[in-house]
């Protein structure tokens, strides 16, 4: 039974995360900055101007992904841009039981979010959004899609603007490279996402996981047995200190009111 222990530790920590990739072979985006841009002019069912779309994207940088501490990853607000009507009507995959991303439609660079209309991508109205790296080399991710639905049937425009900034929160995390996640309190939870206004726990896990921050070393990472302390002792100190305070004024008090 001793040995069990150990096991069950390493086992939980293995396992400590649920987030899954959206492809199995990893693929990430290489630089830091990713701008999401927003195709101009195809929202013609959803009913919501070019200018408040780029805001909706905005605030789902912003709001989500941008907040997670351990990643690298930062997503930029981009601009509108003037593309095909291609991206506006084409399907997102070519036919094919597995996917082959169409390239009449890959993204040059970045992410770009356009509207679409095809039935085939929007197959129902509940399907709000599909997304997908259709510009690849290697592993690298050089540019991705995401796709709203602009069908005459969507639902995406009985949503309300929090609700869809959560869901297009939700497609971006497809298009740097994550999966779904089993964990319901999670935005890449694959169910509905109108309830969500923050990262989830294993949302910060998955873009850590494929954007590790680089943690700067000055020196070797030694540990200091000087007796001298690094640099976290006067803090503690600090710490002690003020509690120390705070207990001699509570003994204060208590003097002054019995
Ligand atoms: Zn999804």
């Amino acid at each position: 039974m001793k040995f069990l222990a150990p096991l069950l530790i390493s086992f939980m920590t293995i396992n400590a995360h649920a987030f899954t990739l959206n492809n199995s072979a990893k693929l990430v985006f290489s630089q830091d900055e990713v701008t999401v841009n927003v195709a101009g002019g195809f929202c013609n069912n959803i009913g919501i101007s070019d200018t408040e779309f780029l805001s909706i994207v905005g605030d789902a940088v912003d709001q989500f992904w941008n907040k997670a501490p351990t990643s690298r990853l930062k997503l930029r607000q981009g601009q509108i841009v003037n593309l095909a009507t291609a991206y506006h009507t084409d399907l997102i995959c070519t036919a094919g039981t597995n996917c082959t991303p169409n390239p009449a439609i890959a993204v040059a660079s970045d992410i770009l979010v356009t509207c679409n209309n095809n039935t085939t991508n929007f197959s129902s109205s509940s399907i709000l959004g599909v997304t997908i790296p259709n510009n690849i080399s290697g592993n690298t991710i050089l540019g991705s899609i995401v796709m709203i639905n602009d069908t005459a049937a969507t639902q995406f425009d009985t949503k309300s603007r929090a609700e869809k900034v959560a869901i297009i929160a939700h497609e971006l995390g497809h298009a740097f490279g994550l999966g779904h996640s089993p964990v319901e309190d999670s935005l890449m939870y694959y169910a509905t996402v109108t309830s969500r206004v923050a990262l989830g726990a294993d949302d910060i896990s998955g873009i850590s996981y494929l954007y590790p921050k680089q943690q700067p070393i000055s020196g070797c990472g030694t540990v200091d047995m000087s007796g001298k302390g690094p640099s976290t002792w006067p803090g503690l100190f600090i710490g002690f200190s003020i509690i120390g305070l705070a207990e001699l004024f509570r003994k204060k008090k208590v003097k002054l009111y019995t």
